[in-house]
């Protein structure tokens, strides 16, 4: 008996100690659901009780004309309509663009005069631009029909022609080259246009060239999402991982690959974000 009354206060507080261990990880799991809820203080005020209560009329959304029938929108930059190349020049000496402008109001790449880029910088963009791949087909893997979109100057979207022509899946058409392999593979046959609707936001950079955010891109691939607000790690060479030097705005350049690849571009407008 005597035992008994010393045993059972032990056995008292050793529950208490476990139910206190219980409680402390309770108390803390809660607090981790309760960060991770997002709160819209907005609609934390007394429950709307009329249709009125809940639509606004400010600030008003500009109105722009629409992109449809190859017309740019109204407060597009326009890059390249086939009428001039002047929006252009050589990325390696920044002469005048010398790539053929064609009379169906495209351009194709003149070989080996190397890469084009805008005389205008940007940084966050909606870029639209048309490109197709030259008939007959020549050369295969990365040689047929390779050029590419350069965002900022850096970060190439890759242009390819795939059809029939297996490659590396991060470097195929629509890859963030050597980075990040496209969704889907979503090109018309080779000679019909492509079109490329990019959503791009450039990366930050704290003042000790730190980078704070990574840029991201968004690429509809004739209509099909093939990058989903995809991370950009840093640059998309062809050798060696992806290296991040801090810029701000940059051009929009387009590669001349130099192996003859004949790539056409038409109808390039951006909307700054
Ligand atoms: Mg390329």
């Amino acid at each position: 008996m005597r035992k008994l009354f010393v045993l059972l206060p032990l056995v008292l507080l050793f529950q208490i100690s476990c139910n206190e261990k219980v409680k402390e990880e309770v108390n803390e799991t809660i607090a981790e659901v309760k960060e991770a809820v997002i709160v819209h203080e907005e609609y934390a005020k007394s429950e709307p009780t009329t249709p009125e209560e809940t639509e606004f009329y400010e600030p008003k959304v500009p109105v722009v004309s629409p992109a449809v029938g190859g017309k740019a929108p109204s407060d597009a930059i326009v890059l390249f309509d086939g009428s001039s190349l002047d929006a252009w020049v050589h990325t390696e000496d920044s002469s005048a663009a010398k790539w053929h402008l064609n009379k169906d109001g495209s351009m194709t790449v003149a070989d080996k005069t190397g890469n084009i880029r805008t005389k205008e910088d940007f940084g966050d963009i909606q870029l639209h631009i048309e490109w197709r791949s030259p008939l007959p087909v020549q050369l295969d893997n990365q040689n047929r029909a390779n050029s590419g979109v350069f965002l900022n100057g850096i970060y190439e979207i890759q242009v390819l022609d795939n059809n029939d022509n297996d490659t590396y899946v991060n470097g195929q058409v629509g890859s963030i080259y050597k980075q990040g392999p496209p969704l889907a593979m979503a090109s018309v046959p080779t000679g019909e246009w492509n079109v490329y609707d990019i959503i791009y936001h450039a990366p930050e950079f704290n003042d000790d060239g730190g980078k704070t955010k990574s840029a991201t891109v968004t690429v509809l691939h004739n209509g099909v999402l093939i990058q989903d607000h995809t991370e950009i790690k840093g640059n998309t060479p062809y050798v060696g991982w992806p290296k991040n030097t801090v810029h701000g705005k940059g051009p929009l350049m387009l590669q001349d690959h130099g192996d003859d690849s004949r790539v056409s571009y038409r109808n390039i407008w951006v909307r700054e974000l």
